[in-house]
C-alpha cells in the first residue's frame, strides 16, 4: 500500500482550510500552520457565486455553507451621481437553475467556520496556531518549512495558502512586487436597526461614483448589513485592517447622492485596507511546493471572486492529487496548468471592473448605456464561463 503523503498547508484562511479538506479527502495527512493565535476570519461579509457552492459541494460542506448564507434576489448597480438604477441581474430561481447553485452572501466567520468544523472533524487534518512560516527548502524526498519560532517541519509537499503577502510565494518567485493601485476599501457591519429602511433591499447593491463605489447587502439571517466603500487615491501605503478615518471616507464620496452617502455617516467604527494585486505569473509551482488562493493570484474584490477562486483551487488541487497516483510534483504542475488561465482571467477582469465601477464623464455614459441595455439572459451568458465552473479540470 502507498504511504499517505504528508502535506503542510501554510495559512488557515478560506483557501488553506479548503485545501486541507480537499487533500485530506484524497488520503493525504495534512498539517495546517497558521500564524494567528486563533483560526478565524475578519468581521465582514463576502459574496459567493454558484461556482463557490460547487466547490463547497465537492469538499463535502455545501449543505453547511448553504445553511448559513443569505439568499439575495438581485445584484443591482446604481448610478451614485443620479440615484437611478443602471442595471440589475436577477439571481432568483431561473439563475439558480441555470447555474445549479445559488448566488449568496455570507459572513466570513460563518463560511470560515463551516470549513473549520470540517477540518476539526477530519482525522487526517492537524491544525496548528502561532506558526508563522518564513520559508521552505526542497529536499531529496519532499520539502521542509521553516517557521519564525525556529521549527523545521518535514513533509512530502507544501501548499502556500498564506495570502497576498505570502512568504512561500516570495521565495518561490524571488519576490515579485505587490501592485498597489491606489484603491482603498473601508469596511463596516451595521446592525439591521441602523440600516436606513429605504435601503434594506434583499440585494447586493453597488453605487457607482466617480473614482469610488460602495456596496451593501444583508448578512447573518438579516441581523446585520455589510458595507464596503472603496475609493481611488494618490497615496500609496500598505495598510491592512487598520482603523479607518470617518473624515477621509466622507470626503471621498462627496458627489454621491444623499440616499446612499448617508450610509457612510452611520458606522462608529471603520476598518481600512489598501488594496493590491499582483501581475500574473507563468509559474507558481516549484516541484512539490505550490501556491493557492491569494498567494497564487491575488485580485481586487470587484468580481467578488477571490475567495471563490481559492475554494476552486482547492478542488482542482485535490482532484489532481487523486489522479496522480502519488506523484505530487506532477499533480501540482497539472493543478497550476488547469488553474492559471481561469484565475488570472478573474484578476484581469477585476481590474477592468474597477474602472467600470469608477467611471466618470463619457466612460460613465458608455457604462450606463451598455449595462442598462442588457437582459438577464445576456448577463447570464456573459457569466457562464465563471459561474458554470467547478474548479475541476476543464
Ligand atoms: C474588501 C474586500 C472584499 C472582498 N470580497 C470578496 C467577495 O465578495 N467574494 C470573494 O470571493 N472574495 C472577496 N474578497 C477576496 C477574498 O477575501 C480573498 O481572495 C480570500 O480571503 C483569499 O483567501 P486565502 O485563504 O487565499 O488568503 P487569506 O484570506 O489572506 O488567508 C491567509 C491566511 O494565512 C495566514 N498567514 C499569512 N501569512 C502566513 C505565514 N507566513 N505563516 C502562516 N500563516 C500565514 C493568515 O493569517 C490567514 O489566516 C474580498 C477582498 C477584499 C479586500
Amino acid at each position: 500500500m502507498r504511504k499517505k503523503p504528508k502535506v503542510i498547508v501554510a495559512g488557515g484562511g478560506i483557501g488553506g482550510l479548503s485545501a486541507a479538506i480537499g487533500l485530506a479527502n484524497k488520503a493525504c495527512d495534512v498539517t495546517v500552520l497558521e500564524q494567528a493565535e486563533k483560526f478565524g476570519e475578519i468581521g465582514a461579509g463576502i459574496q459567493i457565486g454558484p461556482n463557490a457552492f460547487h466547490a463547497l459541494d465537492y469538499l463535502g460542506v455545501g449543505d453547511a455553507g448553504r445553511a448559513r448564507a443569505v439568499y439575495i434576489d438581485r445584484l443591482i448597480m446604481m448610478d451614485g451621481m443620479t440615484g437611478d438604477e443602471i442595471a440589475h441581474i436577477p439571481v432568483d430561481e431561473p439563475f439558480r437553475s441555470r447555474f445549479g447553485n445559488p448566488y449568496a452572501v455570507i459572513h466570513r466567520s460563518d463560511l470560515h467556520g463551516v470549513l473549520l468544523d470540517a477540518c476539526r472533524a477530519h482525522d487526517s487534518i492537524k491544525l496548528v496556531n502561532c506558526q508563522r512560516v518564513v520559508g521552505y527548502e526542497r529536499t531529496a524526498c519532499g520539502a521542509r518549512v521553516r517557521t519564525e519560532s525556529g521549527s523545521v517541519i518535514e513533509a512530502d509537499a507544501i501548499v502556500g495558502c498564506d495570502g497576498v503577502r505570502s512568504k512561500i510565494r516570495e521565495q518561490l518567485t524571488g519576490g515579485d512586487a505587490l501592485r498597489l493601485s491606489g484603491h482603498v476599501a473601508y469596511r463596516a457591519v451595521l446592525p439591521i436597526e441602523q440600516m436606513p429602511e429605504d435601503l434594506r433591499w434583499n440585494a447586493a447593491t453597488l453605487w457607482a461614483g466617480p473614482k469610488c463605489h460602495m456596496v451593501h447587502y444583508p448578512l447573518q439571517g438579516w441581523r446585520t448589513f455589510n458595507l464596503v466603500a472603496t475609493f481611488q487615491t494618490e497615496v500609496e501605503n500598505v495598510g491592512v485592517n487598520e482603523p479607518g478615518n470617518r473624515e477621509e471616507i466622507l470626503s471621498r464620496f462627496g458627489q454621491i447622492v444623499h440616499k446612499a452617502r448617508k450610509l457612510l455617516e452611520i458606522p462608529t467604527e471603520w476598518r481600512r485596507w489598501v488594496l493590491g494585486d499582483r501581475e500574473p505569473i507563468e509559474n507558481w509551482t516549484d516541484g512539490c511546493v505550490t501556491l493557492l488562493g491569494d498567494a497564487a493570484h491575488p485580485t481586487h474584490q470587484y468580481f467578488a471572486q477571490g475567495a471563490c477562486m481559492a475554494m476552486e483551487d482547492a478542488v482542482c488541487l485535490a482532484d489532481q492529487v487523486e489522479r496522480s497516483q502519488g506523484d505530487i510534483a506532477s499533480a501540482f504542475q497539472a493543478y497550476q496548468e488547469n488553474r492559471i488561465v481561469r484565475a488570472y482571467r478573474v484578476v484581469l477582469s477585476s481590474r477592468m471592473l474597477g474602472r467600470v465601477y469608477h467611471a466618470e464623464g463619457v466612460e460613465r455614459k458608455i457604462r450606463n448605456s451598455v449595462l442598462g441595455a442588457k437582459s438577464p439572459r445576456e448577463f447570464y451568458d456573459d457569466l457562464q464561463w465563471l459561474y458554470g465552473g467547478t474548479g475541476l479540470a476543464a
